[in-house]
């Protein structure tokens, strides 16, 4: 069976919330499973690897300040990120990490961190920093073709606009802007998002839809996963959900 690769970009400056925990899902839902799972890592300075021999790359979340400091040296790998994302290799990203995707961040104190461009969006701090979109999120996403609500915790000033194929409508929470109805961006090979938590304990689907797609790459369909005994996720999601629609916005 094949074994799925990772590269995880930046784990030790881009991991708000415990974002690294997204990696930890993936490694356990394969291994019950039977798929190797082998998470190598990248960051600033680290050999240029060749991207395109991963099944899936992965970014977490962070601070302004951390943004910075990575920006230069992932600019460095933007040729090497863009092909391998036109190869189908999978993008995941989170918070931070979806900014740097974009055309560019600008930050509360109007710094502006140039993205990859990948992608046609483009996001903007507002000046106060009270103006945070801070709290729970729920979501609806139909990445299988069929809905599926995704809970999370989001923490970010930016604002993003220009999102052409959203993550995912606003059920409770704020997404791409404050109180906006779409959250993230979506392509069947990316998924970017607001949501930390980490997002993946939350909500088994997403792991399984891109490790069903790693599986499969490059084919229409995605590959059939053993299903797992998740009922204690499915109940903790259930109370989550339920506590924050029947709230009032
Ligand atoms: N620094 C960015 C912002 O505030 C991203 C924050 C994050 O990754 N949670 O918008």
């Amino acid at each position: 069976m094949k074994t799925l690769k990772i590269l995880h970009m930046y784990a030790d400056m881009l991991d708000l919330y415990g974002d690294s925990g997204n990696m930890e899902i993936i490694e356990y839902r394969c291994k019950m499973r039977g798929i190797g799972c082998e998470i190598y890592r990248y960051s600033v300075d680290s050999e240029m690897p060749d991207f395109s021999l991963y099944d899936l790359i992965y970014i977490g979340g962070g601070a302004d300040l951390e943004q910075q400091h990575i920006a230069d040296d992932l600019l460095k790998c933007r040729n090497g990120i863009e092909k391998a994302y036109k190869e189908g290799v999978f993008l995941f990203l989170i918070c931070g990490g979806y900014q740097l995707m974009g055309k560019y961040y600008r930050d509360a104190d109007g710094n502006k961190i140039p993205g990859l461009g990948l992608f046609d969006y483009y996001t903007v701090a507002p000046e106060s920093r009270k103006k945070r979109c801070i709290g729970n999120i729920v979501i609806r996403t139909e990445m299988t073709g069929k809905p599926v609500d995704v809970v999370g915790f989001e923490n970010h000033g930016g604002q993003t606009r220009g999102v052409k194929t959203p993550f995912g409508k606003v059920l409770y929470g704020s997404g791409n802007c404050s109180k906006s109805e779409s959250e993230g961006y979506f392509e069947k090979n990316v998924i970017a998002t607001y949501l930390h938590g980490p997002c993946l304990a939350k909500n088994p689907e997403i792991s399984d839809y891109m490790i069903a797609y790693c599986m499969n790459r490059g084919a229409d369909s995605l590959q059939e996963l053993a299903s797992l005994d998740d009922k204690l996720e499915m109940e903790c999601r259930k109370v989550m959900i339920s506590r924050l629609l029947n709230k009032k916005k």
